[in-house]
């Protein structure tokens, strides 16, 4: 069995428990980090530089993306964000890394980097948060139904991806997650 680590990325629509699983994944593997990614907005009070993102500003985001810096990137609500690519290679030196992206950045990880390992990671039942958004009755319909959609289409793009793990328990998906992890090692 070889030692090289794997890069490994969670997905799912949101509110399925992405960074639930990948704070539990963190505290019980030592040999598992969490990727920072770099954002081009302004840090949250609380937030600190280098630990829940690299802040950096717009004029070095665009210089380094046209570096081929980013394994991937997007754009939300006028920032910019981008998984580093150098900066998870050398991760990747000590330990697997976990990246907690979308569908999306998902697939363009595996374009840079074949090798990445693309878990899905699906709520035991779509109907239950539909069921749950209407009964907490705080969106309108309109809100709600674009949720869905999203939804719908973050799960359709499951064939995509090398696994999927439903969320029905969180300790069963966790170790789920930590045997694909193991039997992927143990491939490469
Ligand atoms: P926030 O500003 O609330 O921390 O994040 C806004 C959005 O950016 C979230 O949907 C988050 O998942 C997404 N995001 C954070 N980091 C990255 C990244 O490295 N790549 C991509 N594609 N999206 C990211």
């Amino acid at each position: 069995m070889s030692n090289r680590n794997v890069l490994v990325v969670l997905s799912g629509p949101s509110g399925v428990g992405k960074g639930t699983i990948a704070k539990l994944l963190i505290e019980r593997n030592r040999n598992v980090s969490l990727s920072i990614s770099c954002t081009t907005r302004k840090p949250r009070d609380g937030e600190l530089n280098g630990r829940e993102y690299f802040f950096i500003e717009k004029s070095e985001f665009i210089s380094k993306l046209e570096d081929n810096g980013f394994l991937e990137y997007s754009e939300h609500f006028d920032n910019y964000y981008g998984t580093p690519r150098q900066f998870v290679l050398d991760s990747l030196k000590e330990k697997d890394v976990l990246l907690e992206i979308d569908v999306n950045g998902g697939l363009e990880v595996k374009k840079n980097y074949p090798t990445a390992l693309l878990i899905m990671i699906e709520p035991p039942s779509v109907e239950e948060i539909r069921n749950r958004l209407i009964k907490r009755n705080t969106e309108s319909m309109e809100k709600i139904n674009s949720r869905m959609q999203r939804i719908d289409y973050e799960l359709g793009k499951k064939d995509l991806y090398d696994y999927t793990v439903v969320n029905d328990d969180l300790f069963t998906a966790v170790e789920e997650i930590e045997n694909i992890i193991k039997s992927e090692k143990s491939k490469i």
